[in-house]
């Protein structure tokens, strides 16, 4: 085991503790936004909703971005918000824009291991991604990798707990071959061609047997403008995989679509 290996695992160790003292000290209080009751799998009634609300947003298949009622999608070429060129993944399926309470229900995943809403993000990810029919068959899902040291601070893989998730509900392994060969400084603030920049080269794909000819399914928290699920796409194909499909639980983007109270100031934020 490396050193950076070993001193993560100490470290996970203690957080995970840490988090479970934690969880039996503080208030049963909802996953999506932290001040009511749970009603209803660990969200409270307004939450429900307004979960409901994000999954029924019409979105362009190429980006992810929320697409009004009347913009049509013509599925080869994207939208008017598609990046050019486009992503190297066939298409992304996402359970709603990076809004309250997803954005809270992610926050709380990534930074403070709460695992509450793990299994359902997971469920409600592989019923997505069940649910739309040109999807086609799928083969392994692969995790996109964070480096080391962000794990380390995080102290735990959400992209990894999360593809595990959808993993157990769609009954398809998880096929590690992704790897993070460098560290890249955040991407916020950021343009697209200047992400596109960032994390190139970045990763490495594994080629193995498994990946010869698979439809992968690669799954990550949050996309925003697709680069680093593009770059992961890129060499997925490279090491032989036939067809990538992106599964995101948020798209962040600026806010125009829903409701005024879901609606983000700022804009999208500083995610990939
Ligand atoms: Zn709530
Ligand atoms: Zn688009």
């Amino acid at each position: 085991m490396s050193l950076a290996g070993g001193i993560e695992r100490v470290w996970v160790a203690g957080r995970a503790s840490a988090a479970a003292i934690a969880d039996l000290l503080l208030p049963d209080l909802c996953s999506g936004c932290d001040t009511a009751a749970p009603a209803r799998n660990g969200l409270c009634k307004a939450c429900v909703i307004d979960l409901m609300h994000l999954t029924g947003l019409p979105y362009c298949l190429r980006c992810g971005s929320t697409l009004g009622p009347y913009i049509k999608v013509v599925y080869g070429d994207g939208c008017a918000f598609c990046p050019t060129p486009l992503p190297r993944f066939a298409r992304v399926v996402r359970l709603g824009p990076y809004a309250p309470p997803l954005r809270h229900i992610v926050h709380q995943l990534k930074y403070r291991r709460s695992t509450t809403m793990l299994e359902r993000l997971g469920l409600l990810l592989a019923e997505a991604v069940d649910g739309c029919g040109d999807v086609g068959e799928l083969d392994v899902i692969a995790p996109v990798p964070s480096w080391w040291s962000r794990r380390l601070m995080r102290g735990v893989d959400h992209a990894a707990l999360l593809a595990e998730a959808v993993g157990r509900r769609m009954d398809l392994p998880i096929a590690p071959v992704l790897r993070r060969v460098r560290n890249t400084p955040p991407q916020v603030g950021r343009s697209r061609t200047q992400r596109v920049h960032n994390v190139r080269g970045a990763f490495d794909a594994v080629a193995d047997d498994d990946l010869g000819g698979a439809r992968v399914l690669l799954i990550d928290d949050v996309t925003t403008t697709g680069a680093t699920a593009s770059e992961c796409a890129r060499m997925l194909l490279r090491a032989g995989a036939v067809r990538v499909t992106l599964a995101v639980v948020g798209k962040a983007e600026p806010y125009k679509a829903y409701a005024p109270r879901l609606q983000t100031p700022g804009g999208a934020t500083n995610m990939d």
